[in-house]
């Protein structure tokens, strides 16, 4: 089993991380089947988040007599200082512990800092000297936001998105993380379901030694691709770098990466989502990522103001409002 070190943290967790996301989507008997069994096969990092509607309480509910063993990672999506110790008692009480390990800071868009007004970082400091918290870490969708934070020596860990689509500014993002010994957790890692190939995914993911992916797991099946590359990881074959580099010549051009560089959205549109509706209906079964909650989401798609934000922060050039209208015609002719 591959070991990753967070940086600063000094957590070495199996480079096989549980993202806890997806287990909203169960019931909680069957969210218990999938984490024992991924503990039992060894993996040992949790991620979650306050937002993840009951995804902390199936981790309580199924992980909290091996607590010990394992590493919990949440996150709260707090505004204040008030709000964040809120979150953080009840996360803990959902989870059925008395500390996580890292607590994050769920896609702020700004990075916080303490004197910034909001009294955020000074109450998870507070969180960490009371030892309700290991460690302070912040995930982003922003790239900019992302590398003020490895820059500015506040967060232990950053978590963003990173997948084998990812281009040169991520890569020195992680590079950065490297030399400044600020952990990297890697959301995404198989880019929100456009890829479909585990095992060109794990072995890009193992170039990487300071990463920590967590994948999105809903079932025992998804589960046991990854257990099977633990137990024998894929290498970076030639058969494996054809479908990388088939997959970036396909996903080119007029393609978002989801990484959410656009928003805000004033009209509160989850952009990178929604922008790629039309490659999801493509390349994968519906009934794996449609949920109630991603079509609310594309239920948004007629608000947008053409304000024109979205363009104008898009590092790919992409005429996003465009886009959107695009995705939002085949999905409607989908739906009917
Ligand atoms: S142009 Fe539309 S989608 Fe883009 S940021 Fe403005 S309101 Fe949102
Ligand atoms: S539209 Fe552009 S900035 Fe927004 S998520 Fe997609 S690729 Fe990123």
């Amino acid at each position: 089993m591959t070991e990753v070190v967070l940086g600063r943290t000094g957590i070495r967790a199996n480079k096989n991380g549980f993202g806890a996301l997806p287990i909203q989507r169960v019931s909680f008997d069957e969210a218990r089947v999938i984490l024992r069994k991924a503990y039992d096969c060894g993996i040992n990092f949790f991620d979650t988040a306050r937002a993840y509607s009951d995804s902390e309480e199936k981790l309580g509910f199924a992980l909290s007599d091996v607590r010990d063993q394992i590493y919990i990672a949440t996150k709260t999506a707090a505004q204040t200082g008030d709000d964040l110790r809120k979150d953080l008692e009840t996360s803990l009480g959902h989870l059925k512990t008395d500390r996580v390990d890292i607590l994050q800071f769920h896609n702020p868009s700004f990075c916080p800092r303490p004197g910034d007004g909001t009294g955020l970082y000074e109450a998870a400091a507070e969180a960490k000297t009371q030892g309700k918290i290991g460690f302070i870490g912040i995930t982003n969708h922003r790239i900019h936001v992302a590398e003020e934070a490895v820059g500015s020596g506040l967060y232990d860990t950053v978590q963003f998105p990173f997948s084998y689509l990812a281009g040169d500014r991520e890569r020195s993002l992680i590079k950065g993380c490297q030399e400044k010994n600020v952990g990297f957790i890697a959301m995404k890692a198989l880019s929100g379901g456009l890829i479909s190939n585990g095992a060109a995914a794990w072995a890009f993911m193992a170039q990487y030694e300071n990463v920590l992916p967590i994948w999105g797991v809903q079932s025992t099946v998804e589960l046991d691709e990854f257990l099977a590359c633990q137990a024998d990881p894929p290498s970076l074959t030639e058969q494996l770098c054809a479908v990388i580099e088939k997959d970036r010549t396909e996903l080119t051009g007029e393609f978002c990466r989801g990484c959410g560089y656009c928003l805000p959205c004033p009209a509160g549109i989850d952009i990178p989502n929604s922008a790629r509706m039309s490659l999801m209906l493509r390349r994968a079964r519906p009934q794996d990522y449609l949920t109630e909650d991603w079509k609310e989401k594309m239920g948004r798609i007629p608000d947008c103001i053409h304000c024109g934000h979205c363009r104008d922060h898009c590092p790919y050039g992409l005429d996003t409002p465009r886009l959107l209208a695009d995705n939002w015609a085949d999905y409607q002719k989908f739906m009917k």
